[in-house]
């Protein structure tokens, strides 16, 4: 079966083979340096002024980011399951939160978030995602960032990057904390999270609520290269494999780059044989298709073509199909899934089959190269 859902996403051969071997223990001179060229690697793919690994899935990041960073008022961005998972983080943590509702297709608006600001002065962090992943939907962070910065710059500023880092380059010079999840774009099985954090954000850290989630004693500890409790040594382990096939690759701006060419000829693709883009703002992380025989598309795909997407959850299923575009993804298999979905809709009686999907995604993924002159 070809993995192409949005997460858990592949886990490459060297990774999983770089994971195999025998275990180690965390305490030793061994994992130490491991440890130490992990978090570097990590400083530098965040380019934060802190990192922090937890094990946890990326939820726990989330709660951890809510309570070291927010005391009184929480605003959360809500334009679908992630958005709203913030909103429940802030009740179980017995904080306020205001949140602005979208549609799942619907980026947040900069004017709507400075309102919000303005009518509840006891705001102190808002946490909002860089790509939705219910709905493959990119929000503006960076502008909202900037506006809720000028305006108050002790707010605290949560980006949750689980479906963004590793995609795209993030300007987080107005982010406070920014979070990842090792089954997306890092390409690991879940269980790490990864928080990037401001000076700013550690300056609060340690006065919030909670145990393993406050982050004051890991904070100190991995700056040592170690950490406060037992670290998730096999992911850590991958990770630091992961880190160095992208250098191998040719660096994170080479992969940035080739995702936003492949997510975008993807899309021209799907388009070109009749399917709709379903956010305004689709994410580079994935591309999400609106369509009434979503769940006809998907059953064909997997059970036809060996090819596993994922659909909608609560009001959208049934109603779209997500495909991956995170981590390093093999063109051959991109295309091979683009024109399974045009052998499927050929099966649903749809369009015959011609392969425009896979004509049309090599003519503009290969442009430059097809036609040198008019670069
Ligand atoms: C996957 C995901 C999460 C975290 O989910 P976990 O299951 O806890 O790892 C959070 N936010 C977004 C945007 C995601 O895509």
């Amino acid at each position: 079966m070809l993995l192409f859902t949005p997460g858990p996403t592949p886990v490459p051969e060297n990774v999983r083979q770089a994971m195999a071997t025998v275990s180690i223990h965390h305490r030793t001179p061994e994992f130490e340096a491991i440890f130490r060229q992990t978090r570097e690697g990590l400083l530098e793919l965040l380019a934060t002024d802190e990192v922090v690994m937890l094990a946890s899935t990326g939820t726990g990041a989330m709660e951890a980011a809510v309570s070291n960073l927010c005391h009184h008022t929480l605003l959360n961005i809500n334009a679908g399951k992630f958005g709203e998972r913030f909103g429940k983080i802030a009740v179980a943590m017995g904080l306020e939160k205001v949140e602005l509702c979208y549609d799942w297709s619907t980026p947040a608006s900069v004017e709507e978030v400075m309102a919000a600001l303005h009518e509840h002065s006891d705001i102190d962090a808002i946490a909002v995602q860089i790509c939705e992943s219910a709905g493959g939907l990119r929000h503006p962070v960076e502008e909202i960032a900037a506006a809720v910065k000028a305006f108050n710059p002790d707010i605290m500023v949560i980006a949750d990057g689980i479906t963004a880092i590793g995609v795209e380059r993030i300007d987080v010079s107005h982010i406070d904390c920014i979070i990842a999840g090792s089954q997306k774009a890092f390409m690991l099985p879940p269980g790490l999270a990864i928080l990037g954090l401001s000076s700013a954000a550690i300056g609060k850290i340690g006065s919030g609520r909670g145990y393993y989630f406050n982050l004051a004693s890991e904070i100190q500890k991995q700056r040592q290269n170690t950490t406060a409790y037992t670290a998730a040594t096999t992911l850590i382990i991958g990770l630091l494999e992961v880190l160095e096939s992208i250098k191998r690759y040719g660096g994170a701006g080479k992969l940035y780059c080739d995702t936003a060419r492949r997510a975008k000829a993807v899309r021209f693709a799907l388009e070109a044989i009749g399917l709709h883009s379903y956010p305004k703002v689709p994410a580079k992380a994935m591309t999400t298709i609106a369509d009434a025989d979503a769940t006809a598309i998907r059953t064909l795909l997997k059970e036809e073509f060996g090819v596993s997407v994922a659909g909608g959850q609560d009001h959208l299923k049934g109603k779209i199909f997500r495909i991956n575009q995170m981590g390093l993804i093999d063109l051959n298999e991109m295309v091979w899934v683009l024109n399974c979905i045009e052998l499927s809709l050929a099966l649903l009686g749809r369009r015959p089959y011609d392969a425009t999907a896979s004509r049309i995604f090599n003519e503009e993924y290969f442009k430059h190269k097809l036609s040198p002159k008019e670069q």
